[in-house]
């Protein structure tokens, strides 16, 4: 074979091009566009009658999203909010819906209400819960019921840690920036039969319908972060799934709360049942170590460890990418410094 038969192939085979070059309608982005949705319908299992789709606005933007697709204006939806994140779904959804009732919430967020306490509204056309709650670390430890009203939730920092069964759900959405990938893509899982419900004035980049019409492709798509998340299916596909993925971030969560619940100088606030696998809030004992903790912490290498401005305290995010010796190190460094402040 002569040298430049060899140059041929090798241009078959690569264009060359970085993919932030590319058409986003031309046949090599398009290939990487559906390989990154093939790979994540198989990661999740996710039932032929859904479909996915791959957008912009982050999981704030599915806030509005969700009422302007499922709902008119003088219709009526159920929010569960159980932390911060709920909250602002709430008061987005406020904005597009006469009727929206808070049918339970938690008051610490410590826990999620038993569903045998919510008052939901008939013929509500959704309710809306946060699967995760990323601030407050708090879990639904099961999938609530919803009958035949379709329930959507935020799994924004849940996807992938551990099997989600999608057929519970109408709707699924998750910001990229957790678990999938960079920050500038959402994806949304949809079930079939609730697309063509969007009101008349909800804007051509959040409906539904549309972007399944034309596979997220009706205007340009943030391709970059499309195609890392690809790469980051392929990566958790190669660590054997979610399920395999699950049982890390099992061990990862148990040795952590175990760490702090026999400290007595750490403490979580989250009811065990409900504890998140993703993130791990805790406090010390006397809340002018904090500050030391943070600073200590990061001299140490463990860095990014505050806990959200609008709680504070400390918050470890364990997220997939976070190695389970990752948490090990700081649960080392959390006895240490007990060993010296407490
Ligand atoms: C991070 C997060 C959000 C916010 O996502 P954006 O993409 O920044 O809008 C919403 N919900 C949950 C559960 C989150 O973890």
């Amino acid at each position: 074979m002569s040298r430049s038969t060899n140059r041929r192939e090798t241009a078959k085979l690569a264009t060359g091009m970085s993919v932030m070059e590319m058409s986003h309608r031309g046949s090599d982005f398009i290939r990487i566009a559906e390989s990154a949705e093939a790979r994540l319908r198989e990661l999740m299992a996710i039932p032929e009658d859904y479909r996915v789709l791959f957008l912009q606005g982050g999981a704030t933007g599915q806030f509005a999203a969700v009422p302007m697709n499922l709902s008119a204006q003088d219709a009526a939806a159920d929010y569960v909010i159980t932390g911060m994140w709920g909250k602002r779904a709430h008061a987005e959804g406020a904005k597009f819906l006469d009727r929206v009732n808070v049918a339970a919430s938690s008051n610490p967020s410590t826990y999620v209400p038993p569903q045998d306490e919510w008052r939901l509204t008939p013929g509500a056309d959704y309710v809306h819960i946060t699967l995760n709650e990323t601030i407050q670390g708090v879990r639904f430890a099961t999938v609530p019921d919803t009958g035949a009203v379709p329930l959507a939730a935020d799994v924004s920092s849940i996807i992938l840690s551990e099997p989600i069964d999608v057929s519970d759900f109408g709707v699924l959405y998750a910001g990229a920036q957790k678990n999938i990938g960079p920050s500038g893509l959402v994806v949304v899982i949809v079930r079939e039969d609730l697309l063509g419900r969007a009101r008349a004035t909800t804007p051509l980049v959040w409906n539904w319908f549309e972007n399944a019409k034309s596979g997220s492709m009706l205007n340009t798509p943030p391709t970059y972060a499309w195609y890392i998340a690809g790469l980051v299916f392929d990566w958790v596909a190669g660590q054997g799934g979610v399920a395999a993925m699950a049982e890390v971030n099992g061990r990862k969560a148990a040795k952590l709360y175990a760490a702090i619940d026999q400290s007595g100088f750490y403490a979580n606030p989250v009811a065990p049942a409900n504890r998140s696998l993703m993130n791990v809030p805790f406090t010390v004992a006397q809340p002018d170590l904090e500050p030391v903790f943070l600073a200590e912490a990061r001299a140490a290498g463990l860095v990014n460890l505050e806990g959200h401005r609008s709680v504070g305290g400390m918050r470890a995010s364990i997220y997939n990418a976070m190695p389970e010796a990752g948490v090990e190190a700081l649960i080392d460094f959390m006895k240490e410094f007990e060993t010296r402040h407490g």
